[in-house]
């Protein structure tokens, strides 16, 4: 079982996915939590260049620098994961480029996701959990949450309105593959509503 976490920057994703994770645990199930970028030792490397030279990094460089984090992260953890039965739980994946490096870079969505998905021959989850939630919300929380600066205020507003929209049509697309959480709501709700859906699957 393979299920992937998306959303917007302080939507609760690193939250639910733990959360997520113990459940599975206690159910006797070898979980392996990942995620992107930055999921393998070459990941954490490309991170630290898409994160901290942002600005500078044009955009088509940018959609290779995760696209190569991600064939590494694929190919390295997740499949050999998979194939040993495992259950992982990853925190982003290909829908993040789509709405990321596509709507909110503004490069062409569907060579953004056909890059993707050549870097990883394909492969994609059977769950995608998509927290949906306002951006204004959202930086409340991680100003709350005394989360760093370089997050949601590293892009314009207007960024994060286009990210979001983009993730509501590719779950719009997939209904199959997504599940899509109010992620406004208390943290305990939307885990116990993941996990209905996860529980279907087991
Ligand atoms: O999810 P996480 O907080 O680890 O993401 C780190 C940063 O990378 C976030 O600010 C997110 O906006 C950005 N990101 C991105 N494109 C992706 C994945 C993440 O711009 N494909
Ligand atoms: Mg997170």
């Amino acid at each position: 079982l393979w299920v992937t976490f998306e959303g917007g920057d302080g939507s609760g994703k690193t939250t639910q996915a733990a959360l997520l994770e113990e459940w599975l645990g206690g159910l006797g199930r070898t979980v392996r939590r990942t995620r992107e970028p930055g999921g393998t030792e070459v990941g954490v490397l490309v991170r630290d260049i898409v994160l901290h030279h942002r600005g500078e990094i044009s955009p088509r460089a940018e959609a290779l620098l995760y696209a190569a984090d991600r064939a590494q992260h694929i190919d390295t953890l997740v499949r050999p994961a998979l194939a040993r039965g495992e259950v992982v739980i990853q925190d982003r994946y290909l829908d993040s480029s789509v709405a990321y490096q596509g709507a909110g870079r503004v490069l062409d969505a569907t060579e953004v996701r056909d890059l993707s998905l050549w870097a990883t021959g394909g492969v994609l989850p059977d769950v995608t959990v998509l927290l949906d939630l306002d951006p204004d919300t959202a930086r409340r929380r991680l100003d709350a949450a005394d989360k760093p600066f370089d997050r949601l205020e590293a892009e314009r507003a207007d960024f994060h309105e286009r990210v979001r929209a983009a993730y509501l049509d590719l779950a719009a697309a997939e209904p199959g593959r997504f599940v899509v959480v109010d992620a406004g709501r208390p943290s305990a709700e939307i885990a116990a509503a993941i996990r209905d859906r996860i529980a279907a699957l087991l």
